[in-house]
């Protein structure tokens, strides 16, 4: 199933480019009381809030796609984990181009481990990035998302998947320079999600999606999540060692080759198969 949020914060199921309005599903969710759950709602009631949604699709209001704004289909993530050069084209690209890592500080995966983005970044693509610091470079990057649907501590890489409530296309968007990738990433509107969440049921295998991303029509970036460096189990097997991930927690696995900057008035346009396409605008 394909879950999105869309205008008002309604809950929708996106089929043959509609998008089918079953928010009366929300209503299976606990009531939220003080102090809030560290978890996202939905995600964490995820398999009740699917069945209900089947059940009133014969009777949703219909959408069609290209009229509603996406949300993140996401609301409330407690963590954002990221994974830096997690492609061998783009470590390489990264060395020889100064401006892409700071005087080439640089190192693999495996050394610098992963990093965390502020959740107060997060967006969905009808948001659109809103560039701060437009004296600097401010670069795209691509991602495969993963969503965490069950809490995971200390998990093997086999299984990983288990904990996995679905998948969604990323843009992690970076202003370079010298600090920190935490506060550069941070940016408000600078980690994109959507369109939608493609539950992991219809997703079986996450390590061999085709993906790109074009920006005003040309393609800057293409790849294959076979070429990761780190698997998605990997990378929550790592972060498991570390801490635990939560429902609603979102796993951005790492960028291809092809990262450029981006200025206000582009757009991008990023698909993954399996998942969909998303129209981001930078503003
Ligand atoms: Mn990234």
């Amino acid at each position: 199933m394909k879950i999105c949020r869309f205008n008002n914060n309604r809950l929708g199921v996106v089929a043959d480019g509609q998008v089918l309005d079953v928010t009366d599903a929300l209503g299976v969710l606990p009531a939220a009381t003080y102090p809030l759950p560290a978890h996202d709602l939905l995600i964490a009631h995820l398999e009740q809030v699917t069945r209900r949604a089947a059940e009133l699709l014969p009777g949703a209001r219909a959408y069609a796609a290209e009229d509603v704004e996406f949300l993140s289909p996401v609301a409330n993530p407690g963590k954002v984990v990221a994974a830096p050069v997690n492609y061998v084209k783009h470590l390489n690209e990264a060395r020889a181009d100064a401006q892409i890592h700071f005087q080439n500080q640089i190192e693999e995966i495996q050394r610098v481990g992963l990093f965390l983005k502020a959740s107060s970044s997060v967006v969905g693509p009808d948001a659109g990035v809103t560039i701060r610091h437009p004296e600097r470079r401010n670069d795209h990057e691509i991602e495969l998302v993963a969503v965490i649907g069950k809490a995971a501590s200390k998990v093997s890489a086999a299984d990983a998947l288990d904990h996995v409530a679905g998948y969604a296309i990323g843009l992690d968007m970076t202003v370079r320079g010298p600090q920190e990738r935490s506060m550069r990433k941070s940016i408000d509107s600078y980690t994109v999600v959507g369109p939608w969440l493609v539950t992991a049921d219809e997703l079986a295998d996450p390590g061999g999606l085709d993906f790109q991303l074009t920006v005003n029509g040309e393609v800057r970036q293409r790849a294959n999540t076979r070429d990761l460096v780190l698997s998605l189990p990997q990378i929550i097997e790592l972060a498991t060692q570390y801490y635990t991930l939560q429902p609603g927690d979102l796993i951005f696995t790492g960028t291809p080759e092809g990262v450029g900057p981006v200025v206000p008035g582009d757009v991008m346009g990023a698909q993954f198969s399996g998942i969909g396409k998303m129209r981001v605008a930078v503003r």
